[in-house]
């Protein structure tokens, strides 16, 4: 089934990205059909009726204080507009105060029949937005961006790829990193020697077996180098634990049959 993306923003230019790469052939392929709400033609009138000709999205915070406030009416049409055409649709407003952003949420997402994004500008949105309307809240990352649109195309490019029929390889996505809660292994392609160096001759060998155990290897090896927390809560497959016990293997066997150069010996060989 194609999934729907609605998409509510005060700049609908930014999603100019939605006709090129992975996500132009997706919509193409209508395997993803997208519909990009400008939040200002929500805003068209006053909350008096009077026609409104600033289309003015914000407003002064109650209180006081330095910045504006996303006006809650505008917004609130907007969603019922898009979820009149998508009632199942999940309600996203990106805030750095969400869900941290990760590939086991761009596998729960891409289930989803639809997706609605509610990108925020200024201080944020009124709070009174968040209860009536909003499903879900995801953040990017710890860090604090001008608006939601680089945001949302970031979760609206990571679930687009794993909708069935998007990626070219059957199972390129079960591989890449996260997915299956390693970091992916090295890839190679031609030429087979670049500026001195060779390609590893495994995967020249054509033994489907080797080269498998190598992959897992070189992801294992990854991801102990650069994510060591992920491996600290993985339960591992038994072909995983056999690579690792070889490690320690060829570690203990480096330990025992080297010299110890220093003052004291190495703890275990007193
Ligand atoms: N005052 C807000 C706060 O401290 O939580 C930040 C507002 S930010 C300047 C404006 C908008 O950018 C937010 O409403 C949100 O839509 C978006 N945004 C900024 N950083 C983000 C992040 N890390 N993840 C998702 N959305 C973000």
């Amino acid at each position: 089934m194609r999934m729907r993306i609605d998409v509510v923003t005060i700049f609908p230019e930014f999603f100019g990205v939605l006709d090129v790469s992975l996500l132009g052939k997706a919509r193409q392929a209508e395997l993803v059909e997208t519909h990009v709400h400008d939040l200002r033609d929500y805003a068209a009138f006053k909350a008096d009726g009077s026609p409104d000709v600033h289309r003015t999205v914000d407003d002064a915070p109650f209180g006081g204080g330095a910045g504006m406030v996303m006006k809650p009416e505008p917004l609130a049409e907007a969603i019922r507009t898009a979820k009149k055409s998508a009632p199942s649709s999940r309600t996203v407003l990106m805030t750095p105060q969400g869900r941290r952003f990760s590939q086991p949420m761009a596998h729960e997402l891409a289930g989803e029949e639809g997706i609605i994004f509610v990108c925020g500008r200024y201080e944020g949105v009124d709070e009174r937005v968040f209860s009536r309307y909003i499903d879900d809240e995801i953040s990017v990352g710890d860090y604090v961006l001008t608006g939601g649109e680089l945001p949302a195309m970031i979760v609206m490019d990571a679930v687009t790829r794993l909708l069935p029929g998007v990626l070219g390889g059957e199972d390129s996505a079960e591989k890449d990193s996260f997915s299956a809660g390693l970091l992916e292994h090295a890839h190679y392609t031609r030429p087979r020697e670049f500026e001195g160096e060779a390609v590893p001759e495994v995967l020249l060998s054509g033994n489907h077996q080797a080269i498998a155990r190598w992959r897992t290897e070189t992801s294992l090896i990854r991801t102990f180098l650069k994510r060591p927390d992920l491996l600290a809560r993985r339960h591992f497959a038994p072909d995983e634990v056999d690579i690792l016990r070889s490690w320690c293997a060829d570690i203990e066997r480096i330990i025992e049959t080297q010299p110890v150069s220093g003052a004291g010996p190495l703890p275990g060989r007193e």
